[in-house]
């Protein structure tokens, strides 16, 4: 089976397994897990940033930037199909009592006219706008690169009236590999952002929370609130140090190999690019009814090897990723263009 459902599938590689295994641990929670406090000061200062906090999801990191930025009642602007909406179980109402304002973007993109009509009055009466969320690269919106120049916009419009801004970035470095921009000329627009090791370095788990001093401090302490301050995890850590220092460059292969895909669902009448443009390791297609529906679609590309993941009635997602090699990606396309009526 060539398993294209997702970039989180990926099983530690034999470097990163040994890498593993010689690690020195320590308790984390006592502050003394040697690989973690390395990972915690190299991810620090690759974005620019004073302080980071290692977490097990990436889920938990944005939902502790939440936290830490917002109090009740406060709300969080966010474009509507962002992960923090659409794939947390609601823990914004659950674990910090916060409302999310969803403004419907472009491919995951919004800009400070979309946002400037969803911003609160000081008033008793309404929540207190508080903190912006932007995702990079934007999984729903296809894998699309965030522009620059509209995050320093966007970021420049929140500081003007008083709103924290946060970063979802657990595919921040396909950003990076696809755009040529560096980590902290992404991360300098944003108080806080998360990355993600498990998704395309290929760690088995772990994500950080990155930021100024003091919020990475209060951050510590909502991570032990939410269950996620953990033992001699400086194993898990030396993964992510290995994805990022030798499962990165690579990056660009993913990027390869989601065009050859991409081009193969241009050629089938029915499928049509989500995001019109693939510019990352996420293929995203809508599924025309004279295929039938996206679950259909994905079964008979099953038959055929290949797994795709069925994501709502009529979309399906493709997701390249170390696991699988350029002639996968090529049997696969092989696959999609058998598809065609
Ligand atoms: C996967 C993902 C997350 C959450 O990461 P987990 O480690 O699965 O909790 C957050 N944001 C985006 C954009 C993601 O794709």
């Amino acid at each position: 089976m060539i398993d294209l459902r997702s970039d989180t599938l990926t099983k530690p590689t034999a470097g990163m397994l040994a890498a593993m295994m010689a690690a020195a641990v320590g308790d984390d929670v006592y502050g003394e897990d040697p690989t973690v406090n390395e990972l915690e000061a190299r991810v620090a200062d690759r974005f620019g940033k004073d302080a980071a906090l290692f977490v097990p999801t990436g889920t938990m990191a944005n939902q502790i930037a939440v936290r830490i930025h917002c109090r009740p009642q406060d709300e969080v602007l966010l474009e509507a199909s962002n992960h923090i909406y659409l794939w947390e179980a609601g823990a914004p109402a659950a674990l910090s009592g916060v409302t999310l304002r969803t403004i419907p973007g472009r491919s995951g993109v919004l800009t400070v006219a979309d946002l400037e009509p969803h911003l609160h009055p000081d008033d008793m009466h309404s929540v207190r706008s508080r903190l912006v969320c932007l995702e990079n690269t934007h999984n729903r919106g296809g894998g699309c690169v965030y522009p620059l120049a509209t995050i320093a916009e966007v970021s420049a419009w929140a500081r003007a009236n008083g709103l924290a801004t946060h970063l979802d970035g657990a595919r921040l470095w396909n950003a990076e590999v696809a755009s040529g921009v560096g980590p902290r000329e992404w991360a300098r627009h944003f108080d806080t952002l998360m990355v993600s090791f498990s998704k395309g370095l290929g760690a088995p788990a772990g994500s950080a929370l990155v930021g100024p001093k003091e919020l990475i401090a209060h951050g510590r302490r909502v991570r032990k609130l939410f269950g996620g301050a953990m033992r001699q995890v400086g194993f898990l850590a030396a993964a992510c140090l290995y994805g990022m220092d030798r499962q990165f460059a690579r990056l660009a292969d993913d990027h390869a190999n989601a065009k050859l895909l991409a081009d193969a669902v241009r050629d089938v009448p029915g499928l049509t690019l989500s995001a019109g443009a693939v510019e990352t390791n996420l293929v995203w297609a809508d599924v025309a009814p004279e295929l039938g529906t996206a679950k259909a679609v994905a079964g008979r590309l099953k038959e055929a090897g290949v797994l795709a993941a069925a994501l709502g009635t009529n979309v399906i997602r493709f997701v390249t990723h170390l696991d699988v090699s350029r002639a996968d990606c090529e049997r696969a396309a092989a696959a999609v263009r058998a598809l065609a009526p």
